[in-house]
C-alpha cells in the first residue's frame, strides 16, 4: 500500500529510513525475546528497546520531541508491525504513540507535556487508554474537590493496562464527559486482572480499578463540550484508521499465504485454487484488498489534508476488519484439517482479527457511528437538495 501512487510520493527519505529500521527490528524473533513467557505479553522494558531502535514518537511533531513523520510514519510502523505475527503490539503502539501523545499535545498544558512526553518517547513511561466501563450502569465518575478530582470506577480490557504508568481515563466529570490523566502510582489505582486472550497476546490487556483516586485538577486533559467531542473524534479516528490498516496488512499476508497453499495443493486432479468455488472466493478477496487500499488512501487524505473523517473511518474500519475476518474463515477452511491446528497460519490470523473487531470500538459501533453521522448529514443536505431540484448527491 505504501508503494501506491498517492502514498509513495509522500514518503520522504526519513520515512524510508524508519521503514528499514522497523522492518529489521519488528520480527517474530524480536517478540519472542521480549515476551514475559512463551505466548505471553511483552515486558515493560521492551518499550525502551523500541525507543532505542528509533521506533517511538514517529508521528509526534519534532517540536515535542518526536520524529515528526506524521500519520504516514505511523502507517510505516503499522506495516512493519504486521510482520511480528501478532496484532497486539500494533494496538499497544497505537495507544502509546497516537492516543497518549495526542492527548498531551492537544491538552495545551506545557507543564504536563514536559513532564510526560519525553518519557513516552524514551519508552521509560507506558500509557493506556481506559474507556470501557463494566456496563452503562457503572460509569467511571470523577468529581471536583477543591483543586483535585476524585476518580472512581473500573475499566476492562485495557491494552497496556498492566504495564502502563499513565492511564488516560474517560470519565463523567461532575456529570460531563472528560479525560483525566491518572498516574498509576496514585493510591487507589489497582490492576485487578490481566486477561488471558485468544489473540493479540503480545500486549497485555487488563482490568484497571480506580478507587476514589485523587489527582490534581490540572490532570484533566480534556473536558466537556464541543472541544472534548472533537478531540475524542480525532484521537479515535486515527486509532480506527490504524486498526483498519492493521487489518489490511493481515489480509494481504493471509491472501498471499492461502493463494500459495491452495495453488500448491492438488485435489481431484487440479490445484485447490482452480476449483471454481475457490477461484471465485479468492478473486473476491483480491477485489476486497484493492477496495481496502483505496479506502485507506482516501481516508489518509481526509485525515491529513482535511474533510469529514468520523463516519468514513468508522465505515473503513468496519469494512477492512469484516473482510479480513471473512478471509481468515476461508483460509482456515482451505487449509483443511491443518487449519484446526494451533500452528495454522490462518487460524492465528483469525485470532488477531477477532481482537481488531472489538478494539477501537466494536464492529456494531462502527456501523452505528457511520449510520448516525450519515443520517445527520442527509438531513442537513435535505434543504439544499430541495432548493436545487434535479441535483444529485455525489
Ligand atoms: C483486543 C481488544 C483491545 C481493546 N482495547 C481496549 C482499550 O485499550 N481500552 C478500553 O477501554 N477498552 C478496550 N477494549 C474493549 C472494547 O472497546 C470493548 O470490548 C468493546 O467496546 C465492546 O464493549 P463490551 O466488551 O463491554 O461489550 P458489550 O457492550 O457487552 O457489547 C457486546 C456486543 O453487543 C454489541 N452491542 C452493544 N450495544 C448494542 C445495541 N444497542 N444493539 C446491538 N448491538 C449492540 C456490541 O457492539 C458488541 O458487539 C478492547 C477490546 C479488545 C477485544
Amino acid at each position: 500500500m505504501l508503494s501506491n501512487s498517492v502514498l509513495s510520493t509522500r514518503m520522504t527519505p526519513r520515512h524510508h529510513t524508519l521503514r528499514e529500521r522497523a522492518m529489521a527490528c519488528l520480527t517474530p524473533q524480536w517478540l519472542e525475546r521480549w515476551r514475559t513467557a512463551p505466548g505471553g505479553h511483552i515486558r515493560k522494558d521492551a518499550w525502551q528497546d523500541l525507543a532505542s531502535q528509533g521506533l517511538t514518537g514517529a508521528s509526534l511533531p519534532a517540536e515535542h520531541g518526536g520524529q515528526g513523520l506524521g500519520l504516514l510514519g505511523a502507517l510505516v510502523l503499522g506495516e512493519a508491525l504486521a510482520q511480528v505475527g501478532d496484532g497486539g503490539l500494533a494496538l499497544g503502539m497505537h495507544v502509546q504513540n497516537e492516543i497518549a501523545c495526542d492527548w498531551l499535545v492537544s491538552s495545551g498544558d506545557a507543564a504536563l507535556r514536559d513532564r510526560y512526553l519525553p518519557g513516552l518517547v524514551a519508552g521509560t513511561l507506558v500509557a493506556c487508554q481506559c474507556d470501557t466501563d463494566p456496563s452503562a450502569d457503572e460509569p467511571t465518575t470523577a468529581r471536583t474537590e477543591g483543586d483535585e478530582v476524585v476518580v472512581h470506577g473500573r475499566k476492562k480490557f485495557v491494552v497496556n493496562g498492566a504495564n502502563a504508568d499513565l492511564c488516560f481515563v474517560s470519565v463523567r466529570l461532575d456529570g460531563e464527559p472528560a479525560i483525566v490523566l491518572v498516574d498509576k502510582n496514585t493510591p487507589g489505582v489497582r490492576v485487578r486482572e490481566v486477561y488471558d486472550k485468544f489473540g493479540t497476546r503480545a500486549i497485555d490487556s487488563a482490568l484497571v480499578e480506580f478507587d476514589r483516586t485523587r489527582v490534581p485538577a490540572s490532570q484533566v486533559v480534556s473536558r466537556r463540550g464541543l472541544s472534548q467531542l472533537m478531540r475524542w473524534n480525532r484521537v479515535m479516528s486515527r486509532m480506527r484508521f490504524l486498526i483498519a490498516a492493521d487489518a489490511f496488512f493481515t489480509h494481504r499476508t493471509l491472501l498471499a499465504h492461502i493463494v500459495g497453499h491452495s495453488t500448491a495443493r492438488e485435489l481431484g486432479g487440479r490445484p485447490l485454487a482452480s476449483w471454481p468455488v475457490n477461484e471465485h472466493a479468492l478473486a473476491r478477496a483480491r477485489a476486497d484488498q484493492e477496495l481496502m487500499e483505496a479506502g485507506l488512501t482516501e481516508c489518509f487524505l481526509r485525515l491529513t489534508e482535511g474533510g469529514s473523517t468520523v463516519p468514513e473511518i468508522a465505515e473503513l474500519k468496519w469494512f477492512c476488519v469484516e473482510r479480513t475476518t471473512e478471509l481468515a474463515g476461508l483460509a482456515t477452511d482451505l487449509e483443511g484439517g491443518a487449519g484446526y491446528m494451533w500452528d495454522s497460519v490462518a487460524l492465528r490470523a483469525h485470532a488477531q482479527v477477532r481482537g481488531f473487531r472489538m478494539s477501537g470500538g466494536s464492529q456494531t459501533t462502527m456501523l452505528t457511528v457511520a449510520n448516525h453521522s450519515m443520517a445527520c448529514r442527509a438531513e442537513l443536505d435535505a434543504p439544499a437538495l430541495a432548493a436545487a431540484p434535479g441535483r444529485r448527491r455525489g
